[in-house]
């Protein structure tokens, strides 16, 4: 193990040096696994018991010496991430992250807007946003994230993350999650390990829905079901059914609505898996 410490503080020394100069020089005690992407997730690592700082902000950091970065549709195109060491070492480090396109759509000449919901109707909108944002809030010491994620179900993409429309100039919210058009009563799949964090029979606008815990601020939320299937408080692995693909809430047909978030900032699912399988329909 000492052997193995003095190699690391060589290298590291090495390495300092090789890079002089360059602030971005790579380091052994901050390593990185994911994409530095608008929508991308990141797994770090680093020594446990430091202090991590993203962008100044404190960030939960596992026994391991785990944490997460997620960048939303609009990140900046810097992050800067602060550790500080137990023995008072400093690493700052500023790291680019990429920009992307979205789709965007405009349409215009649509005839005025409907009128917006009665106050009831929007007393309850608020009460079930809150809900979701309050799971998506939780901050839990859970490493759930780094068994990965998979496909909830195979389907037809019909929505893509970030996609934007402006109707008659006015621009809507930009799309949070995934759209997976599949039969109506397909089995939907929890993406990762984690806890069920909320369910709930009916919302206004996602129906049956259910968010999932995976760890540090990480969650994932299933939209439109049909069925639920799980319980709030339950534990879930990876394939572990939580429902079935309907389209209550407002949905214009039977589709999964999955989205993930860190914190309350929305990442694309579909950077944290592969391309959709080829069903035999497809
Ligand atoms: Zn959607």
């Amino acid at each position: 193990m000492t052997a193995f410490r003095l190699h690391l503080s060589n290298l590291l020394v090495f390495l300092v040096l090789l890079g002089a100069g360059t602030p971005a020089a790579a380091d052994p005690r901050l390593t990185f696994e994911g994409s530095f992407v608008q929508g991308g997730l990141v797994v770090a690592r680093t020594e446990p018991f430091a202090l991590v700082e993203v962008d100044g902000r404190p960030t939960r950091l596992s026994p391991e010496g785990l944490f997460l970065l997620g960048f939303g549709r609009d990140a900046d195109p810097t992050v800067e991430i602060t550790v500080t060491f137990g023995d008072g070492g400093v690493l700052r480090r500023r790291l680019d992250v990429a920009e992307r396109e979205f789709p965007v759509q405009r349409i215009e000449g649509l005839p005025p807007q409907q009128v917006t919901p009665d106050p009831k109707t929007l007393e309850r909108i608020h009460a079930e946003s809150a809900l979701i944002r309050t799971a998506r809030e939780l901050d839990s010491a859970r490493t759930d994230f780094t068994g990965g994620f998979a496909w909830p179900v195979q389907g037809t993409i019909t929505g893509v993350f970030g996609s934007q429309r402006i109707l008659n100039g006015e621009p809507r919210a930009p799309h949070s999650g995934v759209d997976i058009a599949a039969p109506p009563g397909t089995p939907v799949a929890a993406a990762a390990d984690g806890v069920v964090s909320l369910i709930h029979e009916d919302m206004f606008y996602t129906g049956k829905t259910v968010l999932l815990d995976h760890g540090h601020g990480l969650a994932s939320i299933y939209v439109h079901l049909s069925e639920i299937e799980v319980v709030e408080g339950q534990r879930v692995e990876q394939g572990t059914a939580i429902g079935k693909v309907g389209a209550t809430g407002r949905a214009t047909g039977p589709h999964l609505h999955w989205g993930v978030s860190l914190n309350q900032t929305r990442l694309d699912p579909e950077l944290l898996v592969g391309p959709m399988p080829k069903t035999s329909a497809q």
